[in-house]
């Protein structure tokens, strides 16, 4: 029992790494077309996000049906899963995005931090340089307005080299 309890709340703390990993190289990259939704000013009661959700649940279901039909521990795995989506709905679309008619306001300090750190993540407009691809974990706030900086400079920088590399063409 144990054992099956330590199996589910690893794969809840590695699910937040999948999850980061899965937002920053998959939905703001090749996913790109069905995060969009997420980051569009106008936010439904569904959006083609959501699909994302349905691989999570799917991945969960799986597992849980593997696990009980003696493939043991993978409930306990799929389980995990189960924990990581159902936090990722309540925190993300329910305290941070705020789509359900009950808006609970993130009053612990936790919670405020996630909620600042995401409304930085969408203060980036479209899918590149953005900050803060975590779900259930953020680093602190004024460590993602340094890194916000930095890619800005780095941004303007490779335009400063784009137009000189133009003025040079020009003059040459
Ligand atoms: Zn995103
Ligand atoms: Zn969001």
């Amino acid at each position: 029992m144990i054992v099956h309890f330590a199996i589910f709340l690893c794969t809840l703390v590695a699910m937040e790494g999948v999850g980061f990993l899965a937002h920053k190289y998959v939905m703001h990259g090749w996913g790109w077309f069905l995060h969009r939704s997420h980051h569009e000013p106008h936010l439904g009661v569904v959006e083609t996000n959501d699909v994302y959700l349905l691989v999570l649940a799917l991945v969960a279901i799986t597992l849980i049906v593997l696990g009980n039909a003696g493939h043991d521990p993978l409930q306990w795995i799929g389980a995990g899963v189960a924990a990581f989506g159902i936090l990722y709905v309540v925190i993300h679309d329910g305290v941070v995005h705020r789509h359900w008619p009950a808006r609970p306001k993130p009053r612990h300090p936790y919670l405020r931090r996630l909620y600042q750190a995401h409304l930085m993540h969408h203060a980036v407009k479209g899918r590149r340089n953005s900050v803060s691809f975590g779900f259930l974990y953020a680093p602190p706030v004024h460590e993602l307005k340094r890194q916000l900086r930095e890619m800005r400079d780095s941004e303007a920088r490779v335009e400063d080299g784009r137009q000189g590399d133009f003025l040079d063409e020009a003059r040459g």
